[in-house]
């Protein structure tokens, strides 16, 4: 687990336009912070400069209290949930959500093993081990793409709108178990969304960003209070 500290973080482009614009935000260790704002404001490049997908411009970006931004990703041990996940469909449940430790290369066998099975019972896929992506319903193959999130134990999950592609019925459903595996876990999240219930639901703050600005950061409860 670990705090993140967003310190005057800019991402300018060639162009000129600040796609993020002199963000502050620090996350406690253990969080849960849900990033919202209109499509475009910046939410992605947010996550993205996080993660290390994207370069930041200025600012200070800190992990457990150390600064990381010219830190490769693989470096800086944070987990990202995309909204487009994709399964390797030759490999099972088990391979797929295996397939992070089997990168780091000096993860034993058993202990392999022992945490593809703990993320399964975490996430109701322990019958589904097996099978191939393919024989899974949409909800299903969401849950694989989390299991395989949660497998390395980073020290914080990044989501960048991980039910959008759900139908209703099962964007409750995973609502309900995302918010029980991070509070089992207590690992570290900021979760981007659209979504007004997973806005007021799922976390302990809720920051609004508005053309790259951070506009806002609340409670749900006082956000949804406020006139
Ligand atoms: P969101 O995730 O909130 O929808 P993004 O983070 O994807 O927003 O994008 C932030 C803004 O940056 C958008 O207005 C987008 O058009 C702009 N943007 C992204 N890439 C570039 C680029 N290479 N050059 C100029 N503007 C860009
Ligand atoms: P996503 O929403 O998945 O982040 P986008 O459609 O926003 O993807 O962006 C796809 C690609 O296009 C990215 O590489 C991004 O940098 C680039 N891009 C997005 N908006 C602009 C823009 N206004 N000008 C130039 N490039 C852009």
């Amino acid at each position: 687990m670990a705090a993140i500290e967003i310190d005057h973080l800019v991402k300018q482009y060639p162009n000129g336009f600040k796609g993020v614009n002199d963000v502050s935000l620090n996350i406690a260790d253990g969080e849960f912070v849900i990033l919202v704002g209109p499509s475009g404001c910046g939410k992605s490049t947010l996550l993205r400069m996080i993660v290390g997908l994207e370069d930041i411009t200025s600012g200070e970006l800190r992990i457990d209290g150390k600064r990381v931004n010219e830190k490769a990703p693989r470096e800086r041990n944070l987990s990202m949930v995309f909204q487009n996940y994709a399964l390797y469909p030759h490999l099972s449940v088990r391979e797929n959500i295996a397939f992070p430790l089997r990168l780091k290369k000096d993860v034993p066998e058993e202990e392999i093993r022992r945490r593809v099975d703990e993320a399964a019972g975490l996430l109701e896929l322990g019958e589904l081990l097996e099978r191939k992506p393919a024989q899974l319903s949409g909800g299903q193959r969401q849950r694989v793409a989390m299991g395989r999130a949660i497998v390395r134990q980073a020290d914080a999950f990044l989501f960048d709108e991980p039910l959008s592609n759900l139908d209703a019925k099962l964007r409750g459903q995973m609502r309900s178990e995302i918010s029980r595996m991070q509070r089992r876990l207590g690992t570290t999240t900021v979760y981007v969304t659209h979504d007004q219930t997973e806005a007021m639901t799922l976390g302990d703050r809720v920051a609004v960003l508005r053309k790259g600005i951070l506009q806002q950061v609340a409670s749900p409860r006082e956000l949804y209070e406020q006139p």
